[in-house]
């Protein structure tokens, strides 16, 4: 199913990159270079990917609730960041699903994405239904749980794993900002209603990505 030359991966199916993962924590700055100058050649080379991307990020429009990467309190390989990232939003994957294609992605990102963009997965266009997605098995969520980040809160600063963040941040309930900050992993579904938005303004909000989406189709044709 999953492509061994995925381009949005970039490297190899997940299983692969998990066990991996140990020896890449040691991997020297060099290597790192190398991969970071590499990924950067790909984007140059596919405009038409970043545009794609961008408009997914746009469709997932989660930049206020979920977690930027740059939080995270190890600077851990590219590639190791890519697997715990989602293919979407490139933010840290919050309540993560998995589809048939084994590409990871949140739950709310993929699901807008497939509303908007059709059934497909955005990562590799292999056919995709919102029944289709499953939680990731537990080894990987316990990693992403275990992951050290360093609270963004201004004058914080402290660092906590990613499965205890959501505890910590409700500590910083006077802090107005903390509104919308999403709880991974926890019972599933991620509190996405702290979003302010009402029903009828995503619904017009979809409506005009979809015209950007029928737009951008047009250009690239
Ligand atoms: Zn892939
Ligand atoms: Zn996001
Ligand atoms: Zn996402
Ligand atoms: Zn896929
Ligand atoms: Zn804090």
């Amino acid at each position: 199913l999953h492509s061994l030359s995925c381009d949005v991966c970039g490297t190899s199916p997940r299983g692969v990159k998990r066990k991996k993962q140990v020896l890449n924590t040691q991997l020297s700055k060099k290597l790192r270079m190398v991969a970071g100058r590499a990924r950067k050649i790909r984007q140059i080379r596919n405009p038409k990917q970043v545009k794609q991307k961008r408009l997914m990020k746009k469709i997932a429009s989660c930049k206020k609730i979920h977690l930027s990467t740059k939080i995270l309190a190890v600077d851990y390989p590219s590639d190791f960041v890519k697997s715990i990232s989602c293919q979407i939003c490139e933010h840290i994957l919050a309540d993560p699903v998995e589809t048939t294609c084994k590409h990871l992605f949140c739950r709310a990102c993929i699901l807008k994405c497939l509303k908007v963009m059709g059934s497909y997965c955005p990562a590799c266009r292999y056919p995709c239904f919102p029944t289709d997605l499953v939680s990731p098995v537990k080894s990987f969520l316990s990693i992403m749980n275990s992951l050290p980040v360093i609270c963004p809160v201004k004058d914080c600063q402290e660092e906590v794993c990613l499965g205890k963040y959501c505890h910590h941040l409700s500590r910083h309930k006077e802090i107005k900002d903390k509104e919308g900050y999403v709880c991974i992993n926890k019972g599933g579904r991620p509190r996405q209603h702290l979003l302010s938005l009402t029903r009828r303004a995503q619904k017009h909000r979809l409506r005009e990505l979809k015209l950007q989406v029928k737009a951008f189709a047009e250009k690239e044709e």
